[in-house]
């Protein structure tokens, strides 16, 4: 807040603060003039009772104002004015003054928005210069009311040093007094909604007349090089929580009248920066372009980093994904331009251009993401924008939605006290986490990777079983396997969260089944932003995926040992349902399964459940999904791959729960029958469905699963 004195009799004064004269010394506050003004003052430092000390004021010469310091002497005092500067109503102007203390007055430097003023008297004065040990009076004098200030002040403050030029700039870049780093403040009085306290005496102002509160001007713009543009925010005078921010050229600058906080940015050339070593990082920085800097819409042209991991030297580019933090943007909007034409190894979605729904996003916080606007194919590239500046200067881009591996553990963080949540075996004791991936280093440089968690965690309600007094059965949900699959981790949040929203549905899912969720298989890959693989080292092209039993690169992968076993520990590999969540760049959400009665069921249901897309079933089939449908006999065992494709995460939160409500439709169709039969003791459980052949024919329908839960 700012202070408004009406020219007339308002004024504030405080007992004695500090004796400029002898000492450097330097006063700084800002002002907007409410009418065109005679000659005012903003700080009186008295000599004695009532005599004149120091004044810093505005001096009318001939109907033109300009800036005057005077330091009275007992025979010759100090003068130092400006020219006549051409002072606009209503626009709030910085004005610093600095005095090395003596009567010289060439030391006495006066700076208006930064710039020093041109002089038109300096004439010095004579030793002793008055004592300047009186009250500090600010927008008038106590003897008459003929030199009332009529306008706006704040930041009102005093140091006895000199300051800088950085310092000076720190004010005129809206710092407060207080912040004026490495000054010693003599004097803080920002009349903060209308309290006229000096911070560092602690005294109170004495009020005259009846000073009006008004809107502080934060960050006051340097009206003399209006070049340029600016960044405003405006708040409503009720303090409304959302600010207007626009940017505006010079000549289009609201005046802070009337505002209740008021900020103005000159959008200065400031260096823009691209990085990406961060958790999910993934831009080559050596090709990033940037044109326009100083504009409000810089053209940033971004590829991907070299990333080969996987399959050779050339994986499909419609896995990749980019991924960078921008510093500098605040208060611009780019222009971002993607490759579409580099495919291997580093191009975004390829040529032709991305699918029409498909933007990139940005976040200041990587927890929340918004998604760019605009899109469309420019030469070689995918053109993306969005439709306001950014409004803070640190900036994440990315071309889907990631999700990294700090999101889990603050999802088990967020989850994990509640009552049906708890420590599977794998996990006992250990804070939910039965491992970590090994340190390793990024594809295409060598920025660390560091040892990540690997977490599972079990969800049931223990509390209650099956209406039909069998066992409850078990479920593996894991995600994360594919390095560039965030969709696949989102979906599974969704599902979990899904699972304790305590609705009819969740509540028999939570009754029917033990949940056993391992969230992130492969987080180092992740945090890599790898194509798919774990870059684990010396085995930076196997494809997790292919490393489960039976997989092409089978047994390699210390994340999907120890997943696979965990999974082991935990269910006993007596397993009734294993859905493996992953994602798909290009086409629509899927379903991968092996075609069986309980397999199409199950992607019938999904079908059902879901609410907008048509979920596609294919007949390919994940190798996890594989091997827990033929070497241990899972009668549900399917692959999710959502669609990068969506408008917000809460698409995938409609294929997560899909997924979950089709669980219980199978469920309650029976599909999971236990039969009454008992069969322990009748011959030994096999290890291989193969086996069951063995068991009489009408047994050869019932997997091995179900028999374990008879
Ligand atoms: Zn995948």
């Amino acid at each position: 807040m700012a202070l408004s004195f009406d020219g007339i009799n308002d004024r504030i004064d405080y007992p004695s603060v500090h004796t400029p004269v002898g000492g450097p010394f330097s006063f700084a506050c800002r002002f907007s003039l409410s009418a065109a003004s005679e000659n005012e003052y903003f700080l009186l430092v008295e000599s004695g009772v009532s005599d004149f000390g120091l004044t810093i004021w505005l001096r009318d010469d001939a109907g033109q104002q300009g800036l005057a310091v005077t330091c009275s002497g007992a025979n010759a005092s100090v003068l130092r004015y400006s020219a006549p500067q051409a002072l606009v109503i209503d626009i709030w102007y910085d004005l610093i003054v600095t005095w090395d203390g003596n009567s010289s007055a060439s030391n006495i430097h006066i700076y208006l928005n930064g710039t020093e003023l041109n002089y038109v008297t300096s004439t010095d004065g004579a030793a002793p210069l008055r004592a300047q040990d009186g009250n500090w009076i600010i927008a008038g004098r106590a003897i008459d009311n003929l030199r009332n200030f009529s306008g706006r002040l704040a930041d009102v403050g005093a140091w006895n040093v000199i300051l800088s030029e950085a310092q000076r700039a720190m004010f005129n870049a809206g710092q407060p007094p207080a912040r004026i780093q490495g000054a010693s403040l003599v004097f803080d009085a920002r009349f903060v909604g209308g309290n006229t306290i000096d911070a560092v005496t602690l005294n109170s102002g004495l009020k005259y007349g009846n000073p009006q509160t008004f809107g502080h001007p934060t960050n006051i713009v340097a009206i003399n090089s209006l070049a340029g543009t600016f960044r405003q925010t405006v708040v409503s005078s009720n303090d409304s929580p959302l600010p207007s921010t626009v940017n505006v050229a010079a000549g289009a600058i609201l005046p802070s009248n009337g505002q209740s906080v008021f900020s103005t940015v000159l959008q200065v050339a400031s260096s823009i920066t691209v990085e990406d070593n961060f958790e999910g990082g993934n831009t080559d920085i050596g090709r990033v372009q940037i044109a326009n800097t100083s504009s409000v819409s810089p053209l940033i042209t971004l590829y991907a980093r070299p990333n080969r991991n996987i399959e050779g030297n050339s994986p499909s580019q419609i896995y990749y994904s980019l991924a960078c933090r921008l510093t500098g943007v605040s208060g611009k909007a780019p222009t971002f331009r993607f490759n579409l034409t580099d495919e291997n190894p580093n191009s975004i979605y390829g040529a032709g251009g991305w699918p029409a729904d498909w933007r990139a996003w940005f976040s200041y916080d990587q927890l929340s993401w918004q998604r760019l606007s605009n899109s469309s194919v420019v030469g070689n590239f995918q053109e993306v924008s969005g439709d306001s500046v950014f409004t803070e200067d640190t900036v994440y881009i990315a071309t889907r939605l990631p999700y990294n591996p700090s999101r889990v553990n603050s999802h088990t963080d967020a989850i994990m006290t509640n009552s049906v949540v708890s420590e599977p075996a794998s996990s006992l004791g250990k804070n939910f986490i039965y491992g970590q991936s090994a340190t390793t280093t990024r594809d295409g440089d060598g920025v660390v990777v560091p040892a990540l968690n690997l977490i599972s965690y079990r969800i049931s309600n223990d509390a209650s079983g099956p209406i039909d007094g069998t066992l409850k059965r078990k479920a593996v949900l894991i995600s994360g396997q594919h390095a560039s699959e965030d969709q696949g981790n989102w979906q599974l949040e969704a599902f979990v969260n899904f699972l304790l929203n305590d609705s009819v549905i969740a509540n028999e899912l939570l009754r029917d089944w033990e949940f056993f969720v391992y969230p992130m298989v492969n987080p180092s890959g992740r945090w890599g932003n790898a194509y798919r693989g774990t870059l684990q080292e010396g085995q930076r092209g196997v494809d997790p995926n292919r490393d489960w039993p039976g997989g092409s690169a089978s047994g390699r992968l210390q994340v999907v040992s120890a997943t696979r076993l965990a999974i082991e520990q935990d269910t006993g590999n007596r397993i009734t349902a294993f859905i493996d969540f992953h994602g798909r760049l290009r086409e629509t959400d899927s379903i991968f399964r092996f075609p069986n009665s309980i397999n199409d069921s199950f992607v019938q249901s999904v079908n059902a459940r879901h609410p907008v897309n048509s979920v596609v079933s294919s007949a390919a089939e994940g190798i996890a999904e594989t091997y827990y449908r033929t070497a241990l006999g899972v009668p549900l065992s399917v692959t999710s791959e959502g669609s990068a494709v969506v408008t917000s995460v809460s698409e995938y939160a409609l294929l997560g729960e899909a997924i979950a409500k089709a669980l219980n439709d199978c469920f309650r169709e029976g599909l999971f029958h236990s039969h009454s039969l008992s069969v322990s003791g009748a011959f030994q459980v096999p290890n291989q469905l193969a086996n069951v052949g063995n068991v009489e024919n009408q047994l050869a329908q019932i997997s091995i699963a179900e028999l374990w839960l008879s």
